[in-house]
């Protein structure tokens, strides 16, 4: 194992800096096994950490020891409907290994570089297909994981439904994940339609989307008051052949979109002659996704995109926090007046558009952000800088006094309070039961110990 001492590491865009006192990189489980039994060379807490791509600041503490997972990364066994791997496995190394066997992943979220067990014990998200969920963790059947006391243990859905509901949202508190296995299904080809809205309509169409069946996945421009409405569903009366399509998006979404904000923000001073151009450059963005982002057959696993670490000054940044089905409309109404105000007030804009997912009612996880039924969410996307920080913890205000639900690892800035008004008696819970599994608070860093508290 790869042991380094007193190294500074930042998260893959540079946000966060971590000092661990010790930054491991094991190989094998006896390495878990000596890093969790060994408080002397490996001080306490210690912290999995996956790609580090978590918007919020989720890997550990000044003086602790860092365990990072990526050398883990092979894939271990198929069965007919799933798969069994090494935590550090990424989501697009999945992809591309099941690809080849005519399998795919149920969800196929965006992001490409997400480890598998982050997959399995943090928040993720993607539109929901009919009659399935849009948290990856939800299709995971069973982990196997070094205790904090350095015993390993294997927990599955069949033997240990109630302790896998809350493994799905441990986030590195409960043991650290060495081997994960998740269903998979038969590839199948999908269409995708995008349909550029007013807030109105968006409202007016969104029950007939889900009627007909399609995943809802959407662009928000709050201050044109405009939606992208991204639909898809699958088509098995086809065979895969586009990806390019796909590619297209990913390009706009990973670099063309943050680099163009950016120069209109470097080039235009005059911030009216500003305005106008970022207006336009937004009308074109919608357009040219409607008509070249359609096709009957992508391949799903073109979904997936590489951000790749140290992403310079193009990089994409979000905020997440999902509400209620029944008042979201309202509420997404008022986001976008919240932003507007938010201009008036402090001149600062966010300089991509917001996006935003519909997720079926979900309790397979405890932190599960659709717990008491469907939800739909508002994230607020930047190239980041300091105003943008500010710009959220306003944000998290205006969620959290309208009952929205974040995500611990893709909501930065979160408050104890505001974590106990969206999860209530889920949070006592969870602190009690990690209290009895971890006691000696061996995996127990300052931000969790502030927010379960
Ligand atoms: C540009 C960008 C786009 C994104 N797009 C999406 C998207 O489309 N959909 C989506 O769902 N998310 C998206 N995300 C968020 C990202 O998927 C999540 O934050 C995810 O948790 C990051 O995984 P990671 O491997 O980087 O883990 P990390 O950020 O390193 O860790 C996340 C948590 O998992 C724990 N952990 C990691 N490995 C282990 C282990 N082996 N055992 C126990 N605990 C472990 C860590 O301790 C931490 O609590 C995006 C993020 C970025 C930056």
């Amino acid at each position: 194992m790869d042991i380094q001492q007193d190294v500074t590491i930042k998260s893959w865009d540079g946000t966060w800096t971590y000092h661990p006192h010790v930054r491991a990189t094991p190989e094998s489980v006896e390495d878990l096994v000596e890093i969790m039994t060994d408080p002397v060379r490996f001080p306490s807490p210690v912290r999995p950490a996956g790609s580090m791509h978590s918007t919020a600041r989720m890997n550990g503490d000044e003086g602790g020891t860092m365990v990072d997972m990526k050398a883990m990364n092979r894939i271990l066994h198929f069965t007919d409907d799933t798969v069994t791997v090494e935590a550090g496995v990424t989501h697009m190394q999945l992809a591309n290994a099941l690809k080849e066997r005519g399998l795919q992943p149920y969800i196929t979220t965006e992001i490409g570089n997400v480890t598998l067990a982050a997959m399995a014990c943090a928040a993720t998200k993607d539109s929901s297909f009919p009659g399935g969920f849009g948290q990856v963790s939800s299709y995971v059947t069973a982990v196997r994981l070094v205790t904090p006391q350095g015993e390993i243990r294997e927990i599955s859905e069949v033997d240990n439904p109630k302790e896998m509901q809350i493994i799905r949202s441990s986030y590195g508190l409960f043991g650290i994940i060495f081997e994960v296995t998740i269903k998979v299904r038969p590839t199948t080809a999908m269409s995708v339609r995008h349909y550029s809205l007013s807030i109105e309509n968006f409202r007016k169409f969104f029950p007939i989307y889900r009627a007909r069946g399609y995943a809802v996945m959407y662009y928000i421009f709050p201050y044109a008051k405009r939606v992208l409405v991204e639909l898809r569903k699958d088509n098995p009366e086809a065979k895969p052949r586009s990806k390019y399509r796909w590619q297209y998006r990913n390009r706009f979404w990973r670099k063309y979109a943050p680099a163009v904000a950016l120069w209109i923000q470097h080039t235009i001073p005059n911030v009216k002659l500003r305005r106008m151009v970022e207006d336009f450059h937004f009308y074109l963005l919608r357009q040219l996704l409607v008509w070249f982002v359609r096709s009957e057959r992508t391949w799903p696993h073109a979904q997936i995109i590489n951000y790749p670490r140290d992403p310079g000054e193009n990089k994409y940044l979000f905020s997440m926090w999902a509400f209620r089905e029944g008042g979201y409309f309202d509420i997404l109404e008022e986001y976008c007046d919240f932003c507007i105000a938010y201009e008036q007030h402090t001149g600062y804009r966010c300089n991509l558009p917001s996006v935003g997912y519909a997720i079926a009612r979900d309790v397979e996880a405890m932190f599960s952000y659709s717990w008491e039924g469907a939800t739909l969410s508002i994230d607020p996307a930047s190239t980041g800088g300091p105003e943008w920080e500010e710009f959220l913890h306003a944000y998290n205000d205006f969620c959290s006094e309208r009952r929205g639900v974040p995500l611990f690892n893709q909501t930065p800035f979160l408050t104890r309070e505001q974590v106990r008004r969206a999860f209530g008696a889920r949070l006592q819970q969870f602190a009690a039961r990690r209290k009895e599994v971890d006691p000696k608070n061996r995996m127990l860093d300052s931000y969790f110990r502030e927010l379960l508290s």
